[in-house]
């Protein structure tokens, strides 16, 4: 990596990168068309790898994403920030379960 790596945008987005996986609301990074980020908030109706274990007669989304293009919590462009440094946040373990189609 070229240049000096910067962290994250801000304390509450390094935070969400770290739940990711866990029941409730996190940030993933992904890689999207073109080798560019895709960021996406995802949540979670259980953790990962308890799916399994829900039963329900009614439909329930056990995994929702939208994508995002600015930080819920200091606004900044995400493309922007993470332009050079995006794949240090890409969670292995986490994978999103769709990229969101990019704007046509
Ligand atoms: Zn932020």
């Amino acid at each position: 990596m070229a240049g000096r790596s910067k962290g994250p945008c801000c304390p509450a987005f390094q935070s969400r990168l770290d739940e990711a996986g866990q029941r409730g609301a996190a940030v993933l990074v992904a890689a999207g068309p073109g080798e560019k980020p895709v960021f996406i908030l995802q949540h979670r109706a259980v953790d990962i790898g308890k799916e399994q274990s829900v039963q329900t007669e009614a439909p329930l989304s056990l995994v929702s994403e939208l994508r995002i293009r600015h930080c819920p919590w200091c606004g900044r462009s995400l493309q922007e920030w993470y332009a050079d440094h995006w794949r240090t946040f890409v969670n292995p373990a986490v994978p999103a379960i769709a990229i969101p189609e990019l704007d046509r």
